[in-house]
C-alpha cells in the first residue's frame, strides 16, 4: 500500500463513509487533475464523472481560474470580513446580484418577483442554508408574520449537514438519528414521478418508460399544507426547495410547471421562498440559476459548490433589501445579524469565483454546455436496454440512473445489498469515478468533458451494472 494511503488509513475519517469497509482496501489517493481527468498516486487516470461531488465546473487545473487565484495570492489570501471590506468579495457580490436578477425573469409578471439585493458570504452549502434559515426565521418574527416561524420542505430533502440544514432535511438514513437535536419542521410530498403513488400505471416497454399524465396531486398536497397552517394561525415562514431537481434525494426532477405553480402558492400565502441552488446553480441545469427556467425568483438564494468553479470552499446567501432592512437599527436595539464565520468573504475564493463566473458566461462555454448536454442525453439512451435500469433522469448536466431489481415491477434493491456502491466500485476499476445515492448512480460531468469522455462514462456505467448484477 502506498505510504499516503497508509497515512489516510491511520488518521483520516471520511465523510458519509462506513470506515470499516474503507479500511479493508487501499484507497484511491488523488495527486493531480486536468480537465475532466483525475490522476492517482500510482499514475492511474480516472474520469471525474461527478465533478468531485458536484463542485467542479470548468475542469481541474483550469488556467484562467488558476491564474486568478495566483494573482490574488500575490496580494493577500485572507483578511476578515468582520470589520473590513475587500476587493474580490465586493466585486463578486456585485456580479452575483447582477446575475441572479437575470434577464430570464419576467418583470411584468403579476406575481411579486423579489429583487435580490444583498449577499451574505459563508463557507459551504450547509452554512449558506443556515444563513437563509436564520434570516427567514428572524424576518418572520420581526415582520409580525409569526411568533414561532415554521418551515416546509420536501420529502427526501437534503440541504446540508449542520443542525439547521438537517432540520429541514428529510432523509431518514442520514437525519433520523439526530432528531432529538433538531427543530421541528414540516414535510410534504415531492414530485417523485417514477414512484408516484397517484400513478400506478405499469411501464409497457423497456424503451418507453415515460410517466403517465398526471393531475399534479403533489401540488395540491403543498397547497393543503399551507391552508392548514394558516387555519391554525401560524402560517409558514418559508418553503425550502431545490429548484428543478432534488439532488441527494436521488436526482428527482420536477415536472415542467411544478416550481412555477408552487411559487404561486408560496406567494399566495405570503410566505417566503428559500431556493437551495447549491447543486443546481452555475449552469448545471442549463441556465445560470435553475429557478430562472420557471421564471421563479426566491427571497433567499443559497449557492456554494460551483460558486468558485469547485476550487475553494466558499458560499453565499443572496436576499432582498426588505429582509436586510429588518436588521437595521441603532446598535442599542441589537437588531444586528449576529452570525458569521472566520473565512467569510475569503479573497482567494472570491477571486476564483469571479474567474469562474466569467468563464461561465462566455458564449463558447455556453455553447459547449449545450453540446455536452445533448451528447450526455444521447449516450444515456443506451442504458434503457439494461433490465436493471428503472429510470433515467436528466436535467441539464445532471443525470441520475435508478437501478431496480426489474424495470417492469420497479422493485427497488434493499439498501443493504449496496448495489449503488458496488456499481461505482466496478466503474472505478474501469477508470470512471462517481458516487451513488442509494440505488441511483449519478453522472455529473465537468463542463469541459469531451464527447469521447462522455461516451466512456456512460459505457463504463453500463458495463459496471452488467458485471455487478450479472446480466451480461
Ligand atoms: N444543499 C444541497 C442541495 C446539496 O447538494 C449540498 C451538498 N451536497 C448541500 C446543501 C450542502 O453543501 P456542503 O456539503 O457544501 O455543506
Amino acid at each position: 500500500m502506498h505510504k499516503l494511503a497508509r497515512l489516510d488509513h491511520r488518521y483520516v475519517w471520511h465523510p458519509f463513509t462506513q470506515m470499516r469497509d474503507w479500511l479493508k482496501r487501499e484507497p484511491i489517493v488523488i495527486t493531480s487533475g486536468n480537465g475532466a481527468v483525475l490522476r492517482d498516486v500510482h499514475g492511474k487516470e480516472y474520469l471525474d464523472a461527478n465533478s468531485s461531488i458536484w463542485t467542479n465546473l470548468h475542469g481541474h487545473n483550469h488556467p484562467r481560474v488558476n491564474s486568478a487565484i495566483q494573482k490574488q495570492l500575490g496580494k493577500i489570501s485572507h483578511s476578515s470580513a468582520l470589520g473590513f471590506a475587500n476587493e474580490p468579495a465586493s466585486l463578486l457580490a456585485a456580479k452575483l446580484i447582477k446575475t441572479a436578477n437575470g434577464p430570464s425573469l419576467n418583470p411584468h409578471s403579476a406575481l411579486r418577483t423579489p429583487h435580490l439585493a444583498k449577499v451574505f458570504f459563508s463557507d459551504d452549502g450547509s452554512t449558506a442554508m443556515e444563513v437563509a434559515l436564520k434570516l427567514a426565521y428572524e424576518y418572520a418574527r420581526r415582520s409580525g408574520r409569526s411568533k414561532n416561524p415554521k418551515f416546509l420542505s420536501l420529502e427526501g430533502a437534503y440541504h446540508g449537514d449542520t443542525v439547521g440544514a438537517v432540520s429541514v432535511g428529510h432523509i431518514d438514513l442520514f437525519h433520523k438519528a439526530y432528531s432529538g437535536l433538531l427543530f421541528k419542521t414540516d414535510k410534504v410530498m415531492a414530485p417523485y414521478c417514477y414512484r408516484c403513488p397517484f400513478n400506478r400505471a405499469k411501464p409497457q416497454r423497456a424503451d418507453a418508460r415515460t410517466y403517465a399524465k398526471c393531475n399534479h396531486e403533489c401540488i395540491d398536497k403543498i397547497e393543503q399544507k399551507f391552508a392548514v397552517r394558516r387555519k391554525k394561525g401560524n402560517p409558514y415562514a418559508a418553503f425550502v426547495v431545490e429548484p428543478l431537481m432534488q439532488g441527494a434525494a436521488g436526482m428527482i426532477p420536477q415536472p415542467k410547471g411544478w416550481l412555477r405553480r408552487v411559487n404561486e402558492i408560496v406567494r399566495g400565502y405570503g410566505a417566503q421562498l428559500i431556493a437551495d441552488e447549491v447543486m443546481t446553480g452555475f449552469g448545471r441545469t442549463g441556465t445560470t440559476f435553475a429557478g430562472h427556467q420557471e421564471g421563479v425568483q426566491p427571497d433567499f438564494l443559497a449557492v456554494a459548490k460551483g460558486l468558485t468553479g469547485g476550487y475553494l470552499p466558499m458560499a453565499a446567501t443572496l436576499t432582498t433589501q426588505t429582509v436586510f432592512d429588518a436588521f437595521l437599527g441603532d446598535y442599542s436595539e441589537f437588531k444586528t445579524f449576529f452570525h458569521g464565520h472566520s473565512f467569510t468573504s475569503n479573497q482567494l475564493g472570491a477571486a476564483a469565483a469571479l474567474a469562474s463566473m466569467e468563464l461561465l458566461q462566455n458564449q463558447s462555454s455556453i455553447r459547449a454546455r449545450e453540446e455536452l448536454q445533448q451528447a450526455l442525453n444521447q449516450e444515456l439512451a443506451i442504458l434503457w436496454s439494461l433490465p436493471n435500469v428503472g429510470d433515467i433522469r436528466q436535467v441539464g448536466l445532471i443525470a441520475g440512473i435508478e437501478l431496480v431489481k426489474n424495470w417492469q415491477t420497479r422493485e427497488p434493491f434493499d439498501l443493504r445489498q449496496c448495489v449503488g456502491i458496488r456499481v461505482c466500485d466496478a466503474m472505478a476499476k474501469r477508470g470512471v469515478l462517481t458516487r451513488p445515492i442509494g440505488n441511483v448512480i449519478v453522472l455529473m460531468p465537468p463542463y469541459c468533458t469531451t464527447p469521447k469522455q462522455t461516451r466512456q462514462m456512460v459505457r463504463v456505467l453500463a458495463e459496471a451494472v452488467q458485471e455487478t448484477l450479472a446480466t451480461k
